[in-house]
């Protein structure tokens, strides 16, 4: 007998979840966070009375009925709708692309018109797209594709809108009705206070060990549980065997300002290659605060240095097959499971990460 069930790696949502519903099973399981704080990169701290989304704006929404049921039973959401806007060399856009942007961007009033600029533009693309440059040319037309993508993509992912895969801008949605509501899901909002609650109420009762680091002695902690679920990066439990994965990574630089509404919204996005950020966030208008003060953040995207944080994984073709190389070798492993966006190299929104998560649950813990 094994002193511990589990042995979850990583503290942020897949392994928070996982640890939850395993107790909830009667499973004794032991969490190793390597940061000195649980909650992966949903953590927010509390500057002046402010929720600050320490690891870049995170809005919850979803279209599973199942998932925002769990959420709801954890925290309280508030009725926040993500309408970000865009700075373009000094212009100002509604997003996503919807009657608002296209009528600042062409000057019409009405969806046929702008249907038929768009259409216009897009005619230059024939046949399936093959990279988010085609992609995003036939979604919104040249235009807006120069003004509002190619820059932001391009800081984004450090490469170019060419060698990118389409699945990326299709992520946002396209419409002709005047509604900025950044998301198409039917469910969305921000736990009233942060995101901590949810991961202190998930982890409630087990035992969690901060600032220690799987890797730093990985035969001694497997030896602790009969399995283990393993949410950080998969080719970094293969000591990089088949190779490096490539993600990209951020750095954020956050400023206390002493005035009341510095950006009058939540998300403003830059999208011209010219300034290093892609966006700024101020965090108090997620919780609609009224505070004197206010506390933005700008994002940088960065080049992956040894010992930086992975952000997001690069789903270019040449990364998908290495990981699917080191899913091979995943599978091969009877204790460990690998889950979350580094252990599964996936794209994973929370609503994502969550449904993964319990779908696992189901799967190991059962009905
Ligand atoms: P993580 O949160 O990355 O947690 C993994 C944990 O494992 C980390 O705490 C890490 O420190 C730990 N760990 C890794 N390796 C080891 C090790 N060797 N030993 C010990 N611990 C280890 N989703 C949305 O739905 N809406 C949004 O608006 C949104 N915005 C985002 C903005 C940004 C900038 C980013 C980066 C992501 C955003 N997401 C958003 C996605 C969201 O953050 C993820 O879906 C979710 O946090 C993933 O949870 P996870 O548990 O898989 O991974
Ligand atoms: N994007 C863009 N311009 C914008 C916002 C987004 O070109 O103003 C593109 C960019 O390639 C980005 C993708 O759309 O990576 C997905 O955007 P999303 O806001 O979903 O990214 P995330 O919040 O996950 O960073």
């Amino acid at each position: 007998m094994k002193q511990y069930d589990y042995l979850i790696v990583g503290s942020g949502l897949f392994g928070a979840v996982f640890a939850c519903e395993a107790k909830k099973k009667g499973k004794k399981c032991l969490v190793l966070e390597k940061r000195d704080h649980v909650g992966g990169n949903i953590y927010c701290e509390n500057v002046e009375g402010i929720t600050v989304h320490k690891y870049g704006a995170h809005i919850f929404h979803t279209s599973n009925r199942q998932v925002w049921n769990y959420v709801n039973g954890l925290c309280e959401f508030n009725n926040f709708i993500n309408s970000p806007v865009a700075k373009y060399k000094g212009e100002v856009y509604n997003l996503p692309f919807n009657m608002n942007t296209f009528s600042q961007m062409f000057g019409v009033s009405e969806p046929c018109e702008a249907m038929g600029i768009i259409e216009k533009q897009r005619s230059e693309i024939t046949g399936e797209p093959e990279n988010l440059e085609e992609q995003a040319i036939s979604l919104v037309g040249r235009e807006i594709y120069t003004k509002l993508i190619k820059g932001y993509t391009e800081k984004q992912w450090g490469r170019d809108c060419k060698e990118l895969p389409t699945f990326i801008i299709k992520r946002l949605p396209v419409r002709y009705t005047y509604d900025n509501n950044y998301f198409n899901d039917r469910w969305q909002g921000i736990p009233v206070g942060g995101y901590n609650t949810i991961i202190e109420k998930l982890l409630e009762g087990i035992e969690v060990r901060l600032s220690t680091d799987f890797l730093s002695d990985r035969e001694g902690f497997l030896k602790l549980a009969e399995k283990c679920i393993y949410t950080g990066t998969i080719d970094s439990f293969f000591d990089y065997s088949l190779g490096h994965l490539a993600y990209r990574g951020l750095r954020f630089e956050t400023e206390m300002l002493d005035c009341e509404n510095y950006q009058g919204v939540a998300v403003v996005n830059y999208t011209e290659r010219e300034v290093p950020f892609t966006r700024i966030i101020e965090h108090k208008h997620f919780e609609f605060g009224n505070q004197p003060k206010t506390v933005i953040t700008r994002e940088y995207p960065v080049d992956l240095g040894e010992g930086g944080e992975p952000y997001y994984p690069v789903n270019d073709e040449k990364n998908n097959a290495l990981y699917e190389k080191y899913a091979d070798l995943a599978k091969a492993q009877k204790n460990v499971i690998f889950g979350g966006r580094l252990g599964q190299y996936k794209y994973y929104d929370m609503d994502k990460c969550i449904e993964a998560a319990l779908s696992l649950c189901e799967k190991e813990l059962g009905e």
